[in-house]
Parts: structure tokens; C-alpha cells; sequence
């Protein structure tokens, strides 16, 4: 069954570390809705009829669309895409966004997933990264979510943020699990090109944090987390049993799903696609039918790496059938680094998958570039 994701491109303000695509202009609401479900339309058959297993709005900050611009929204997938079999519905919020009303228009829309951008319950950090909502405002939302019906609440934390002490991460890690929350997304801050800290790291006004301070607040959160019951089963998700993101895993299985919305992806073996990160271009090419996205077809090489990527970032592993598979050359280097790897007790091999060993999961990023081809 596939997916598919949604993008909504806009934010009140830009938060210093993110390099989602999005704009600070609202204005367009309207028209990039009316955008957005004639693209849904004009790609109705892009899934030959495949059933939809999950939907997710992300963004940008999907929670600042009213409810009638939602429903405009769901009322089109739902007239063209076989939701039959729909079973994860999610959407992204903002913690200032939400109030009771509005998260019982998302139940009525059949949404029963919320993924929160919280990051940190520290008010000095939440500033810092020029988030608009505080720690109080972040309680409440959880709160709120809890009492109006959603059992199924993810809240993403960020770690590795300069100047903030084990202290200040423990205690946040704290109060997302006394939250009582289902999933937990936890990423550690990168400086991407073109956010504001990467230019300050590049004027020295920000420094990055030390490996040594990245592995203990790493080793902090997975242990904590352990200890109260989650599953690390991605390298940046973790939940209670049974809570996996079946969105995100659908990603990381090789399933099929569509994107819609600038600079969204979409996936169906053995291509790719992306729609252009440019709202404007993106609402006058859809509107006149001109194309706005481009398009691969994923080379035998692209097809190792990616089954490498997706594989090692996830407890379960990468699937030693599927390397078997591929072009002789492949598969000795793959042999070659698995040995180097396995006896350097990085990875290690059981029933059929090799996976990253627990206490080097804060080194999956070098392990994967290890067994990339260049
Ligand atoms: S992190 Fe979310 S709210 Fe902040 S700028 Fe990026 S998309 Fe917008």
C-alpha cells in the first residue's frame, strides 16, 4: 500500500536551524490550496488504482490551514484515491496553533495522529531557535491533544544545540516522557546551508558542539528513553510498542508514495520525483499545466546506497537478500566493509539483516558513508 504526503509551505517565522522549504508570507493560502488539490487530481492515476495506507501533512506548519481549507483537501483525496484501507493520518502542529475546536475539526476530518514541533521545554532554548511557542504553551498543547481524544501523539525534541547543558537535556527529555506522549522524534541540530546558524557558524558567531557532548546526550536520550518502555526503532524515532510511524516506515521500506505541494517527493520504484521548491513557480506551472517537478530514474548504484541508507538508519537492518541481489561488484565491496565493520564492532549480523551495534548508533551517519559507493 502507498503513501502520501502533503506539503504546506508556510510558517509565521523561520526557525535559526530548519531548511524546510517554507515562506513567511500567508497571503497565497487560498490559492495554493486550490493549487494543491488540482495537482491531487491531475496525478489521481499515478497509484493504478494502489490503495492508500497513510497520509501526512507536513511542512512548513500544515496547523496553520483553517479547517475549511483542510477539508477542501481531504474531501479531494478522498474523491480520488482509494482511502479504504487509510490507517495513519497525521498531521503536523505547532503548539501555539492548536486550541480545543481546532483539534476536534482534525478528528472530524478522520486525522488521528499529531507529529508537535516542540524541540526543547526550555524557554532560553525555544528563544535561541526563534521558535514563536514557549514551554508552558507546549504542556498545554500535549494536554489539550490528550483530552481531545488523539492517542497517538508524536513530539519532535532537538539535541546537540550549542550552549545547552546535559542538564537542560535531561530535563526536557524528562518532561516529554512525564507527558505520557506515544513517540518521540528526537534529531540532533545540523547546520544546513542557508539557515541562519549555518551562517553564524560560518561568521563564528556559533560553534558546534563537541562529539564527546553529542555522545553523551545521545547515550542520555537512549537510555532514558529505554528505560521507560521505547522502542529506538529508527535512528532518530523511538515509541511505545505498536507506535512506529507507519508513514515514515513506508519510506524506509520502499513503498511507494506520492508527494504533493512544492518540493515535495514522491517515490515509485525505480524512479523518483520532486516538485520545485518555489511557491510561485509552483502555483502558476500547475495552474497552466507546464511541469513543475523533476524526475530520476534510480541507477543500480543509487539502488545500493539507498537500500544501504534506509537499512542501517532502522533497528531492523539492511537485508543481506537484497545486496545478494545486486551487481557482483556490490557485493564484495559490501562483504568487504561488512567484515572490516563486524570486526570492528560497528555492525553486527543476525537472521538475515546487518545492523548498527546499539552503543555505536551515535556513529550511523559515518557507518552509512562507509558502505556507500561513490
Ligand atoms: S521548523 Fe517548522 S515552524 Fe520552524 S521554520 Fe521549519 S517548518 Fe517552519
Amino acid at each position: 500500500m502507498a503513501g502520501i504526503y502533503i506539503h504546506i509551505p508556510f510558517c509565521i517565522q523561520k526557525c535559526g536551524y530548519c531548511d524546510f522549504y517554507s515562506i513567511i508570507r500567508l497571503t497565497d493560502k487560498s490559492d495554493f490550496v486550490a493549487c494543491l488539490c488540482k495537482e491531487i487530481i491531475d496525478r489521481k492515476d499515478t497509484l493504478n488504482g494502489e490503495a492508500v495506507k497513510t497520509i501526512y501533512f507536513g511542512g512548513g506548519t500544515p496547523s496553520l490551514l483553517s479547517k475549511q481549507d483542510l477539508t477542501k483537501i481531504v474531501d479531494v483525496l478522498f474523491a480520488h484515491y482509494d482511502l479504504s484501507k487509510l490507517e495513519e493520518f497525521t498531521i503536523e502542529v505547532n503548539p501555539d496553533d492548536i486550541n480545543m475546536s481546532y483539534l476536534t475539526d482534525l478528528r472530524e476530518l478522520g486525522i488521528n495522529r499529531l507529529s508537535m514541533g516542540i524541540q526543547s521545554f526550555n524557554n532560553k532554548i525555544l528563544t535561541f531557535m526563534n521558535r514563536r511557542h514557549n514551554a508552558a504553551e507546549a504542556l498545554q498543547a500535549v494536554e489539550l491533544s490528550k483530552r481531545s481524544g488523539f492517542d497517538n501523539v508524536s513530539i519532535d525534541l532537538i539535541y546537540g544545540i550549542p550552549n545547552m547543558s546535559l542538564q537542560e537535556w535531561e530535563s526536557s527529555i524528562d518532561t516529554a516522557l512525564g507527558m505520557g506522549v506515544q513517540h518521540i522524534s528526537a534529531y540532533h541540530l545540523t547546520f544546513e546551508p542557508g539557515t541562519v546558524f549555518y551562517k553564524n557558524l560560518k561568521k563564528n558567531i556559533l560553534k558546534e558542539v563537541d562529539d564527546s557532548v553529542s555522545v553523551e546526550q545521545h547515550a542520555l536520550l537512549i537510555h532514558k528513553l529505554k528505560e521507560k518502555g521505547f522502542i529506538d526503532y529508527e535512528i532518530s524515532n523511538f515509541c511505545q510498542p505498536g507506535f512506529e510511524s507507519k508513514h515514515n516506515s513506508s519510506y524506509w521500506n520502499g513503498s511507494n508514495y506520492l508527494g504533493f505541494g512544492p518540493s515535495a517527493h514522491s517515490y515509485s520504484a525505480p524512479s523518483r520525483r520532486w516538485n520545485i521548491s518555489d511557491l510561485k513557480e509552483y502555483m502558476k506551472k500547475v495552474q497552466e499545466e507546464e511541469c513543475y517537478f523533476e524526475f530520476e530514474i534510480l541507477s543500480e548504484k543509487d539502488k545500493y546506497n539507498e537500500a544501504i541508507m534506509l537499512g542501517l538508519r532502522t533497528n531492523k537492518g539492511v537485508e543481506l537478500n537484497v545486496i545478494n541481489q545486486m551487481k557482483d561488484e556490490f557485493i564484495l565491496f559490501f562483504n568487504e566493509i561488512m567484515k572490516k565493520n563486524i570486526k570492528l564492532k560497528t555492525t553486527f549480523e543476525q537472521d538475515g539483516y546487518l545492523k548498527v551495534c546499539f552503543d555505536q548508533k551515535i556513529l550511523t551517519d559515518q557507518i552509512i558513508t562507509d558502505f556507500f559507493i561513490a
